[in-house]
């Protein structure tokens, strides 16, 4: 494999010659095969939980006159079928990030509405872990987009950081007004910080990829599908804006989201203030 498109293959001929072929595959190829590798990829995460949700089932009958083996393979059967749910969830949610929506762009959202969002979503879990959740305001500044897309994106990396720090740690969500060459106000960071177990430097290209996992027992005893951030990853590229990632193995992560302003925003950004 030589590079994007060209493939080489050759075999010998008897003790003298050799034949050579070099392929150009082109963009409809590499598509199709990446279609194909998902489809696969799907079967395989699928498999586990299903097999599970019907080995639980006929457990389930078997064990029908006692009553605390009754209760520990329901448990188990909604554990999978949770985990079930939310892949195909995300497995949707995923699709429709890849397609791109032209109404996004003359939709304005206040940020302050979308952060108390996915705040909101997240008070219970952040308290009972009690973790401080920091979040900087936001006043008049607005971006264009879909509230519902954009909130799933920012709820993923909120979840992440919690699912992936120690209890009683400190997440701050921080916002930083990005000008133009004319000084006006032209972009947003939103950056969400961690001081959890950060991710080794190796795998900070792959993370974005569908179904990479660094460590796939930690992301399925959180309820993860590995889907997390290529949801975010497509949903802010489809946004006009892109995504970012620092960490260190120890000191935590900080997810960075720019996204486009929209152009009535005041170029104002609030102290940050305790909210869990
Ligand atoms: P998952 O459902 O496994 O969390 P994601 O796509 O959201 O899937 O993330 C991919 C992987 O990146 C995770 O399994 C985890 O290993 C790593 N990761 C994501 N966010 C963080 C974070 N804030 N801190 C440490 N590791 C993270």
């Amino acid at each position: 494999h030589t590079g994007e498109n060209l493939w080489v293959r050759g075999a010998r001929l008897g003790s003298r010659f050799v034949f050579i072929v070099v392929e150009d595959r082109g963009d409809a190829w590499r598509l199709d095969a990446m279609r194909r590798d998902f489809i696969a990829n799907v079967s395989h995460e699928l498999k586990t939980p299903v097999s599970a949700v019907s080995l639980l089932a006929e457990a389930l009958q078997e064990a029908a006159d006692d009553p605390e083996m009754v209760s520990r393979f329901a448990s188990r059967l909604s554990t999978e079928s949770a985990r079930l749910a939310n892949l195909t969830s995300d497995i949707i949610r995923l699709s429709a990030a890849q397609e791109s929506n032209p109404a996004i762009a003359n939709t304005p959202l206040s940020v302050n509405d979308l952060l108390a969002r996915v705040l909101d979503e997240h008070r219970t879990l952040a308290e009972q872990r009690t973790m401080t959740v920091v979040v900087a305001r936001a006043d008049g500044l607005r971006v264009f987009g879909d509230a519902e897309a954009l909130g799933v994106a920012f709820s993923n990396l909120v979840s992440n950081a919690i699912n992936y720090s120690p209890d009683g740690s400190h997440i701050g969500i921080g916002v930083t007004v990005v000008e133009d060459p004319e000084g006006a106000p032209a972009s947003i960071e939103i950056a969400v910080t961690d001081q959890g177990r950060g991710i080794p430097p190796e795998d900070l290209d792959r993370i974005f990829e569908r179904f990479y996992r660094v460590d796939p027992a930690r992301s399925r005893d959180t309820g993860g599908t590995g889907l997390g951030l290529s949801i975010v990853k497509n949903t802010v590229q489809g946004h006009g804006g892109r995504v970012r990632v620092w960490s260190r193995p120890g000191d935590g992560s900080t997810f960075t989201v720019t996204l486009p302003l929209h152009e009535d925003s005041a170029d104002h950004v609030a102290p940050a203030k305790p909210v869990t």
